[in-house]
């Protein structure tokens, strides 16, 4: 088993797989499920002093996508801090996991707040609905009153410079989060317009290769740690975020999707990964792909993949040289298709493709081993 502890400032997390504070705790008891289905931290919803009228929405934007506006609690912070965060401290001690509530938006509101809750391991400060000008301020805010780490959660409607931002912000913030959600987009039903979800957030798989790049950026511009959100489903999806060079992930809408038991399940898919290629922990992999790049390399890991047929799924439909942009596949009409590993860049798209599943990756070695046995 790979040692799976990451750190976030001063605090340890047994493994970097934390649930996101949106609607996949909307309330304690999602945040407990959330806990007992394997997440590393209780945590809780964002509240506020005077939560914004409106209700959160959510319309599912394909197979792992959602389109939404996720308020913050619709409970007054005074009122939840009477009603929730004490059976939330209990709960959070007897499992014995770091709480981190989520707070917003405006300084005096997140002074307010931070001052009421010592016991909080680590505070989330969503900048959902905050004015970008007063970001600094909320975070000093906060430090006045709490000696608690700060993570400040970041997300492109706040400007497509989040690198520039998180500079500005990194002498007042302990860690980052990025991005949980990309919008506002509109999407519209062509069959019944007066039907359709509107404008909203778009989270999940369609925002993941956009979570990277700012993950990235993020990573090379900061040295203070790196929560990825965006699209996180799978182990290989934090693989890919510490590769970046996060040092931790945020799951929202894999756990609206598939359920609470889904952060444990993430985590030991990371550990069978990690396991898988020889590494001994999740600092291991993480920068690999900045330390890299660094040297003007493309390859992400030591281990050179390509795509291997299953001759007997596929139908010859010759889809997978059309899409391969590096001639990497011959698929000439009504013949099984041929595969050269050399120009093969593992875009992976030929796997994608595939409308029977025939394509996919395996190690390179046994890839020219399938072709010499031909
Ligand atoms: S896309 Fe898939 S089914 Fe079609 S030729 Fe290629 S491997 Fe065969
Ligand atoms: S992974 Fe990309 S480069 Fe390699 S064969 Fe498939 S489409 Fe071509």
């Amino acid at each position: 088993m790979a040692d799976l502890r990451v750190q976030l400032g001063s605090l340890t997390l047994k493994h970097p797989v934390l649930p996101g504070p949106g609607p996949n705790v909307a309330g304690l008891a999602d945040g407990v499920a959330a806990l007992d289905g394997g997440a590393a931290a209780l945590v809780l919803r964002t509240v506020t002093v005077a939560p914004p009228g409106g209700r959160s929405t959510w319309a599912a934007y394909g197979k792992d996508g959602a389109l939404h506006e996720a308020a913050p609690s619709t409970m007054p912070f005074d009122a939840w801090l009477d009603s929730v965060w004490g059976p939330a401290v209990t709960a959070a001690r007897t499992a014995r996991a770091p709480l981190i509530p989520s707070i917003g938006y405006t300084p005096d509101e997140v002074a307010y707040m931070a001052e009421r809750l010592p016991e909080a391991d680590a505070l989330l400060y969503d900048t959902h609905h905050a004015a970008r000008g007063d970001l600094a301020a909320a975070l000093q805010a906060i430090r006045n009153v709490s000696a608690a780490p700060v993570i400040v959660r970041l997300a492109p409607h706040h400007g497509e410079d989040l690198a520039d931002l998180a500079a500005e912000l990194e002498p007042h913030a302990d860690a980052f989060c990025l991005i949980g959600s990309f919008g506002p987009t509109l999407m519209i039903n062509a069959d019944s317009p007066a039907g359709s979800p509107g404008i909203g957030f778009l989270s999940g798989a369609p925002i993941r290769p956009i979570a990277q790049r700012f993950v990235f950026e993020v990573a090379q511009r900061v040295a203070k740690p790196v929560i990825a959100a965006g699209g996180i489903f799978t182990g290989r999806d934090v693989v890919t975020a510490l590769m970046l060079g996060a040092s931790a992930v945020m799951v929202s809408t894999a756990a609206v999707v598939k359920g609470s038991s889904v952060y444990g399940e993430i985590a030991a898919e990371l550990d069978q990964w990690l396991t898988g290629h020889d590494r001994a922990s999740a600092l291991d992999v993480q920068r690999a792909y900045i330390r890299r790049w660094g040297h003007g390399q493309r390859v992400v890991t030591e281990k050179e993949e390509a795509p291997v047929l299953s001759e007997p799924d596929c139908i010859t439909c010759t889809f997978c040289e059309t899409v391969c942009f590096y001639d990497a596949i011959k698929a000439p009409a009504k013949t099984l298709p041929t595969i050269d590993g050399d120009p093969c860049f593992q875009c992976g798209l030929c796997v994608s493709a595939c409308p029977t599943g025939a394509l996919s990756f395996a190690p390179r070695e046994q890839v020219t081993l399938v072709r010499k046995g031909r």
